[in-house]
């Protein structure tokens, strides 16, 4: 098989056509789309790389001052800001953004007050590149975060730096190195520039796709969260306890099991707030609330705010004697909190009327409404007997 050989311009010239159509592209998609920062520093970064690289191309052409200082400055920066924009995507935060802005400073300096030689040239882009390129690797590895992606492009930026790494030794070791030189290590730079240009480009979209993947799925969940929790009390809501009654009932019905569902409702509510006002009785709910909640601890159990001041607790596989001593366990407890209601004329403190109904669902007549008509019928029950009572027959 003949060598492959191509002439350093041709590489150079694919370089500046590369970064420009990936510049392009993710310019016609950030149009349409939600602008990160970052997408523009990419951006930029990319049109200042395809800059650098006809500026390089053009050695020999025009004034070394263009096309060895000014292109090799714009390049570096260039990758800088790519690396930048690559490394705060995959890490979420901006915080390299200094050593990234030091990177460029510290080789401005070093180019333009000392560097005069091709050779130098040479080796000392190559040696920043390198710092660039191995920057992204230990940014990627120390942001805990592990995916393939992040591997592929840790393992990409690693070898395109050892190769840098070769071709800067070999230009300190050989005065007569220039970038047209056609030499391996050289044409191997280039290549593996190639691909890492190609690898980085899709990997940055890739990233960020992650990441608004990742702000997707917290979104999902907040909005879970506000469906099926009562903000108040932070107990399920009415949607929740209806989700889990009606799941409940068919478990119920197939094992042939007893479902118990009680009805819980504060005694006389109303005259708490007309005494306290409406935010203290908000926080009295808050503290019923979490009260009973202490007392349902099976994974099946369900308490949720049913409504206003009334609470309903559904209890797999329980019958009514057991829901009935649960019942007034959570009476006793309401009443042991003894939160002062001046306003209620059965106690000095708050107390519950509960309704307690226990079946074994067999028919479709014995469905969600069924439960919840019998669970109510006693807890008005409960309050016509003069409430702070539970009712379970
Ligand atoms: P009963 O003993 O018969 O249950 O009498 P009650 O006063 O508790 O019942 P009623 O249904 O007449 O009143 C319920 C009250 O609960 C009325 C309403 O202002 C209050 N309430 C409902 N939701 C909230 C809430 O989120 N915060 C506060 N502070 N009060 C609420
Ligand atoms: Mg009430
Ligand atoms: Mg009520």
């Amino acid at each position: 098989m003949p060598p492959i050989k191509m002439d350093m311009p041709t590489i150079l010239l694919f370089l500046f056509f590369g970064n420009l159509i990936i510049a392009g592209m993710l310019a016609v998609y950030s149009s349409n789309t939600i602008v990160y920062s970052t997408n523009r520093q990419y951006l930029l970064g990319k049109i200042m790389q395809s800059v650098a690289w006809i500026l390089l191309a053009l050695r020999g052409y025009i004034p070394d001052l263009f096309s060895a200082y000014i292109g090799n400055s714009v390049l570096i920066a260039g990758l800088a800001l790519e690396a930048l924009a690559l490394v705060s995507v995959a890490t979420g935060n901006k915080k390299c953004t200094i050593f990234y802005t030091l990177i460029v400073a510290a080789f401005l300096l070093v180019f333009w007050g000392f560097v005069r030689r091709p050779n130098e040239y040479v080796y000392v882009s190559s040696f920043f590149a390198t710092a660039i390129f191995l920057s992204v690797t230990v940014f990627l590895s120390r942001s805990g975060k592990r995916s393939i992606l992040r591997y592929l492009l840790s393992g990409v930026f690693t070898l395109s730096s050892v190769v840098l790494l070769v071709r800067g030794i070999n230009a300190i070791l050989d005065v007569n190195y220039r970038l047209m030189s056609n030499e391996f290590s050289q044409n191997l730079t280039f290549l593996s520039t190639y691909f890492l240009m190609i690898i980085s480009g899709s990997g940055f979209l890739l990233l960020q796709r992650e990441r608004t993947d990742n702000l997707l799925k917290i979104a999902n969940q907040e909005l879970e969260q506000l469906a099926h929790v009562d903000s108040l009390t932070n107990l399920a809501n009415r949607r929740k306890f209806k989700e889990h009654l009606t799941y409940g009932i068919s478990e119920s019905r197939r094992r042939a099991e007893p479902l118990a569902l009680i009805m819980a409702d504060i005694d006389f509510f109303k005259s708490y707030n007309d005494y306290y006002g409406h935010i203290a009785g908000d926080t009295c709910l808050v503290q019923v609330a979490q009260s009973l909640a202490q007392h349902c601890k099976r994974s099946t159990d369900l308490i949720a705010r049913f409504g206003g001041e009334e609470f309903a607790i559904v209890l797999l596989n329980t019958n009514a004697t057991e829901a009935c001593r649960i019942s007034e366990l959570l009476r006793k407890e309401i009443s042991d909190l003894a939160i002062a209601h001046a306003g209620s004329s059965v106690s000095d403190s708050v107390t519950l009327s509960l309704g307690v109904f226990s079946a074994t669902p067999t028919s479709d007549e014995h469905d969600y409404d069924w439960f919840i008509l019998e669970a109510d019928r006693r807890l008005y029950a409960a309050k016509h007997a003069g409430r702070n009572q539970s009712v379970c027959a």
